[in-house]
């Protein structure tokens, strides 16, 4: 057990040996069960600046010198970079070893292998060559390795690219990659699978209720997923093999379009606009910002805009998250969700960063949780949408009511000014009629309307076999009232003589009208000659027992009564017993005047010239 233990440590010290020069170098020991080894701090690298330098000429250079580091990144240069290191296989069996750059956006990449001092491999990678180049064709750029027994080799790579000089190497053994490509490519498919589900689910809500935010959400989403495709070389490797040009602009096109609908998609979330003007401007100016960014990456190359755009997403992180936060202390209830929501990716990167940089032991778990973060992130977003939209529906069904109920007061106050006017014109019309029938100095029935009841009355007594009865008036000499008096003074005999009649009658049938000028007509129903000749004597009483006063002018006067009875039959009209009437009234005149004419005598009989006088 021991001699096996001690025995790779020997080869590894005899061949490092058999290296001179090169001991300083960082060397992986490919030991039996090696499984993988990243490659990063006591790599050496040397700056080209001018890009000349060959595989040969390079390692003579000076200024080789070990990287500090935990993964080989030299930031944006133009200068071309070398890094070595060599490779020394301590197992009795040969070595079957896959080198991978895991940074796609690499423009060119050499990689010379060498054993001995002799040339024994050159391959190219990189996105600016055609992805069809690539020894194995897979999101990342790999070089595989033979490596014999107890043999040795260097590795040399030249990199150059317009992108950031990112260079995280890992050199694998092939059966370790292979599963854990296929543990990774698990991961990968299950995350751009929840993306892309969440991008056309939105896409479809969007489709149905045509609310903007549901658009933002799924654009958000898609350029999300696009991103990651892209800084997982997918793009590159798999949409656009063959244009480096394209993928390169593209992944500027995804970040933007990723600020771009998440500022949308918050600002209409969150109600930005409508709760704080102020932030809503802010917000505005970013868009714009970003599109301009959006457009120059369209335009122009990639280097001159990369930059500009990892700037823009730090400033839009901020922003973004201080309007969450500005709104979440509004106390507004979608902004807490999302609050929750982008808590969730911070955390997730947050723990992974830590397992990368060696603060907590790397597990899945440290390594999957920055893309957990975004998928939560995602999914509690869309809850906040949810939220929010049913915050809308509420205060939708809230503005009905309202709207319902305000209908519902202006019918009612409508209904109530219809009832009001159509009482006040039933009013009215009911005046009118009143007016229309009634005599405007006296306040009895007019002519018409004494007609009118005449008519009724008397075929009512005809069908009914009772007597009817009218007493014809007129009041006596009443020209010289007139004129010794003054019109002003007659017309108040008039009104006066109304009252006499009117106190006089008593049943609600009778009816007291004016028919002509200072004569007067009362229309008894049901009423024979007696009780006519009653009521007759009534109003003459009270004409002969009252005084008209005005100012100091007194006067008596008195009235002449024609008293006509009959039970219709079926050869009597109205017209005949008016005209019966009238020719008793005469008869009273004739007879002296301030008397009553009936037609008949004491006993009931018919006679001419009897009647009843004061
Ligand atoms: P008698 O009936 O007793 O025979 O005499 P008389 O003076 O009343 O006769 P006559 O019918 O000739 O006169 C009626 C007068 O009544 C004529 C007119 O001046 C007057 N008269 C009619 N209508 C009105 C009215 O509305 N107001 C006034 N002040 N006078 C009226
Ligand atoms: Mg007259
Ligand atoms: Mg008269």
């Amino acid at each position: 057990m021991l001699r096996n233990g001690l025995r790779p440590w020997l080869l590894l010290c005899c061949l490092l040996l058999l290296m001179p020069g090169l001991a300083c170098a960082l060397t992986v020991e490919v030991r039996p069960g090696f499984a993988y080894e990243a490659l990063g701090s006591g790599v050496e690298y040397l700056e080209d600046s001018d890009g000349s330098q060959t595989w040969e000429t390079v390692q003579q250079r000076a200024g080789w010198q070990p990287f500090r580091g935990q993964e080989l990144n030299f930031g944006f240069s133009s200068s071309a970079y070398w890094v070595r290191f060599h490779i020394v296989n301590t197992a009795r069996v040969e070595q079957r070893l896959i080198l991978q750059q895991r940074f796609p956006l690499i423009d060119s990449m050499d990689f010379y292998i060498t054993r001995q001092g002799n040339l024994v491999a050159h391959r190219t990678a990189g996105d600016a060559q055609p992805a069809a180049n690539r020894d194995l064709l897979q999101s990342s750029f790999l070089v595989p390795l033979v490596l014999p027994p107890a043999d040795s080799a260097t590795v040399l790579i030249k990199v150059k690219s317009g992108s950031g000089l990112q260079i995280p190497l890992i050199l694998w053994d092939q059966a370790a990659y292979v599963e854990n490509n296929h543990a990774w490519s698990l991961v990968y498919g299950v995350f751009y699978g929840l993306l892309l589900a969440m991008a056309l689910y939105h896409l479809l809500i969007f489709y149905s209720v045509r609310e903007l935010s549901f658009f933002y959400y799924a654009l958000f989403n898609l350029s999300l997923l696009a991103t990651y495709l892209c800084l997982h070389g997918v793009i590159s490797a798999y949409v656009w093999p063959d244009f480096s040009y394209v993928s390169n602009r593209f992944i500027n096109i995804a970040i933007t379009s990723s600020v771009l609908f998440a500022n949308l998609f918050l600002a209409e979330v969150l109600q930005v606009p409508q709760a704080r003007p102020k932030l809503a401007a802010v917000l505005r100016l970013l868009a714009y910002v970003t599109v301009a960014l959006m457009i120059a990456s369209l335009a122009l190359p990639y280097v001159a805009v990369v930059k500009g755009v990892l700037g823009l997403s730090g400033v839009a992180m901020l922003v973004l998250f201080s309007a969450l936060l500005l709104r979440f202390i509004d106390g507004y209830g979608p902004a807490k969700i999302a609050f929750l929501s982008g808590s969730c990716a911070s955390l997730g990167f947050a723990v992974s960063m830590l397992g990368n940089v060696g603060v907590i032991p790397v597990t899945p778990l440290t390594e999957v949780a920055g893309y957990v973060g975004i998928v939560v992130m995602s999914m509690v977003n869309a809850f906040a949408l949810a939220y929010r939209m049913n915050m809308d529906r509420e205060a939708r069904q809230d503005a009905q009511a309202q709207l319902i109920e305000n209908q519902r007061e202006t019918n009612e106050s409508l209904d109530r000014l219809v009832r009001e006017r159509t009482d006040e014109l039933e009013n009215a019309n009911a005046l009118l009629h009143e007016i229309s029938r009634t005599d405007a100095l006296t306040q009895l029935s007019n002519r018409r309307h004494f007609d009118e009841s005449l008519e009724i009355e008397f075929k009512r007594a005809f069908r009914e076999k009772l007597p009817l009865s009218v007493l014809l008036m007129d009041i006596d000499n009443f020209k010289m009232i007139n004129d010794r008096y003054g019109h002003p003074f007659g017309d108040l005999c008039l009104v006066k003589a109304a009252d006499f009649i009117r106190a006089s009658i008593r049943r609600p049938p009778d009816l007291a009208a004016r028919y002509g000028g200072e004569e007067f007509i009362v229309l008894l129903p049901n009423t024979d000659v007696s009780g006519a000749l009653n009521i007759a004597t009534r109003i003459l009483e009270k004409f002969n027992a009252s005084v008209v006063e005005d100012e100091g002018v007194e006067a008596c006067i008195t009235v002449s009564i024609g008293v006509a009875a009959l039970t219709p039959g079926a050869a009597e009209s109205a017209a005949s017993l008016l005209k019966k009437a009238d020719t008793l009234l005469y008869q009273a005149k004739a007879n002296g005047r301030n008397r009553i004419e009936t037609g008949f005598d004491a006993e009931g009989e018919v006679v001419t010239g009897s009647g009843i006088g004061v």
